[in-house]
């Protein structure tokens, strides 16, 4: 896994926040992940499209937004390895890294 050291959302929780690089498991676009707070953050160019990844028991498991890339309405994310650190910073997420 690779941690979002920079990145902020200028909320006072931060502290308790434990942000890492994920990608879509169809189609590797990337997003940062709050493991602690189970935060999505979405979109790179606006970090207020976010939401909850936490869901319940007798809730559909699907995210409000669809893929960002690969458009998919059941889609879901994963860590991304260590070795992809490059392709990280390279891309819309590069400057949290
Ligand atoms: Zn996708």
């Amino acid at each position: 896994m690779i941690s979002a050291n920079n990145f902020k959302t200028g909320d006072i929780l931060d502290d308790y926040a434990d942000f890492r690089f994920v990608e879509c498991v169809f189609c590797k676009c990337q997003y940062i992940h709050d493991f602690e707070l189970c935060t999505l953050f979405y979109d790179p160019n606006d970090l207020e499209r976010s939401f909850s990844t936490l869901f319940g028991c007798d809730e559909d498991k699907n995210y409000p937004l669809p893929c960002r890339k690969c458009k998919r309405t059941e889609w879901d994310f994963t860590d991304i390895d260590n070795d992809e650190r490059e392709n990280v910073l390279k891309g819309e997420w590069g400057w949290a890294i």
